[in-house]
């Protein structure tokens, strides 16, 4: 990533499952200082070992809407269908891009095509599994979930994998190192200035 003035804002999204979270640990190791999360906005229960203010800023549906009503996201969506609010706060954002700190989103795709329209030039990244199979292993083996809440993501992970062609990249996430890599240099390489 060149130095320049302001921050680049880079969205990364995803089907549950494709491997985002590690990549985003990863990303944020390599550029310490310089790309950050924008840590969202939830109304989703916190998974055991999430931190609030960490993974999430978890809020209840009414403090989640109050913020909506005042302005205070860049996007909100409600995911899944099962009533869930997640939301990027203005306040993640808009400061560090403009002292030159990038910014990463990790969010999914009605959200990312949200802030699009209010920031053409964002980096859009669109994580792909490799393969629904290998998705479902990956949200099994984590056994937070129930099989109705697996089956819907796998649903929606569906849907989302076929507006991957609405990001300026696609990544396929076959190999974590590759994966990482490729987006580093997608990272740096594009001017992703911000011009509102
Ligand atoms: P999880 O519940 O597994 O943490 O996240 C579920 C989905 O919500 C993921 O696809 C994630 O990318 C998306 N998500 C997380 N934060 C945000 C956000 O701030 N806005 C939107 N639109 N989606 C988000």
């Amino acid at each position: 990533m060149s130095e320049q003035q302001q921050g680049k804002l880079v969205i990364l999204s995803g089907p549950a499952g494709s491997g985002k979270s590690t990549v985003v640990r990863q990303l944020l190791d390599k550029y310490p200082g310089r790309l950050e999360l924008s840590v969202s906005a939830t109304t989703r229960k916190p998974r055991s070992g999430e931190v609030d203010g960490v993974a999430y800023h978890f809020l209840t549906v009414d403090q989640f809407l109050q913020k909506r009503e005042a302005g205070e996201f860049l996007e909100s969506f409600e995911v899944f269908g099962l009533g869930n609010w997640y939301g990027t706060l203005q306040s993640e954002v808009e400061n560090r891009i403009q002292n030159g700190i990038s910014v990463l989103l990790e969010i999914d795709v009605e959200g990312a095509m949200q802030v699009v329209e209010q920031y053409p030039q964002a980096v859009t990244i669109f994580l792909d599994p490799g393969s629904l199979e290998v998705l479902e292993q990956r949200l099994r083996g984590r056994k937070t979930e129930t099989e109705s809440v697996i089956q819907r993501r796998l649903e929606v992970a569906h849907e989302e994998m076929e507006m991957a062609p609405r990001y300026k990249y696609q990544v396929i996430n076959n190999k974590l190192e590759h994966a990482v890599e490729q987006i580093c240099q997608i990272i740096s390489n594009d001017p992703g200035e911000i011009v509102r």
